[in-house]
């Protein structure tokens, strides 16, 4: 099970019209700082503030009239579950969240304004993931799941048809899927092009699955990258895979990388979580050295407010 450059082909002209084309905008700071171009690709300011839109429009309008009808499923509260809720809705299909009981009453609120259905069972995540299994087993509904999937993947990987073919590109890596779908469109185009992936220190299940040659477990920590946490999946089919053979390089970010990222594109007006400024986290301390024009994945601007003005005057932890 694998995604081809003809799927994320197909999956640009099935979603075109459903997500927005991103501007991809100079970095005028960095770029002369450094002395080669970086262009920023601004999936903070996709609908529903993140990429993953993408993804799960073209997951969605890639199911039978049947599964459509019977509606679908997921139990992430991050820019996945949104995206989910997002598509269903726009495109008339009716979404279930799973969510546990330990999920604060404003996010479960901002997910029934989003138009899905709310089921609350059991007191962890690993629950809400049974509650998933249950609906579609039961009710026959469809999981969209936000990484390891390939029609997922081919929508993730739209983004690569639009950042032309720099020498380096830099992409948040969590799951995968927005790096191997990136990835997939981007060697194809240009194979001398670079993709290298981006993540935390700590708790980084795809470098340490990479680093082990096989999807691994690693404990989660707070970060500031709040949405590169979780694990991979031990049965891990298509990301592990894909960017085992296609990532040039994964390159480890601390906590105060990540924060002086965040403030260099707060600086520029570029609002952004922490996740998104992992590929300037890199650039900013010297270890990615583009040797021509860089592209980072502004992947998502999700971030808590208060947080974001707490790393503005200079923190950077998490919590
Ligand atoms: C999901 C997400 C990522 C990581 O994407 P994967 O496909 O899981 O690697 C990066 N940034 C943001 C903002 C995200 O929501």
């Amino acid at each position: 099970m694998t995604v081809t450059p003809d799927d994320i082909r197909a999956a640009a002209s099935r979603i075109a019209g459903h997500v927005a084309r991103t501007p991809l905008i100079r970095d005028d700071a960095l770029s002369d700082r450094l002395g080669h171009p970086v262009w920023l690709k601004c999936e903070h300011r996709q609908t529903t503030g993140a990429f993953k839109l993408r993804g799960a429009t073209n997951a969605i309008l890639s199911l039978d009239p049947a599964r459509l009808a019977r509606g679908v499923v997921t139990a992430s509260t991050g820019n996945h579950g949104r995206a989910v809720a997002h598509a269903a809705r726009a495109l008339g299909v009716s979404a279930t969240v799973c969510l546990s009981r330990l999920v604060p009453d404003n996010k479960v609120q901002a997910i029934r304004d989003l138009g899905a259905a709310v089921r609350i069972t059991g007191d962890s995540q690993d629950e809400a993931m049974i509650a998933v299994a249950c609906a579609v087993a039961e009710e026959g509904l469809t999981e969209i799941p936000p990484f390891d999937h390939p029609e997922v993947v081919a929508g993730q990987g739209t983004i690569g048809l639009e950042i032309g073919t720099p020498d380096v590109v830099l992409v948040p890596l969590s799951g995968g899927g927005l790096a191997a779908g990136i990835a997939v469109a981007v060697k194809a185009l240009s194979p001398a092009t670079r993709v290298i992936g981006l993540t935390m220190e700590n708790g980084a299940a795809m470098a340490a699955s990479l680093k082990a040659g096989r999807p691994v477990e690693v404990p989660e920590v707070a970060s500031l990258a709040d949405s590169l946490g979780g694990g991979i999946g031990l049965a891990n089919r298509v990301t592990f895979p894909l960017c085992r053979d296609l990532l040039d390089e994964v390159i480890l970010l601390t906590e105060a990388e990540i924060a002086e990222g965040i403030r260099h594109l707060g600086h520029a007006g570029h609002v952004v979580e922490g996740a998104a400024a992992t590929g300037h986290a890199a650039l900013l301390a010297g270890k990615v050295r583009p040797q021509g024009s860089a592209v980072t994945i502004l992947s998502g601007g999700n971030i808590d407010p208060a947080l974001h003005a707490r790393v503005m005057a200079g923190a950077s932890e998490a919590a």
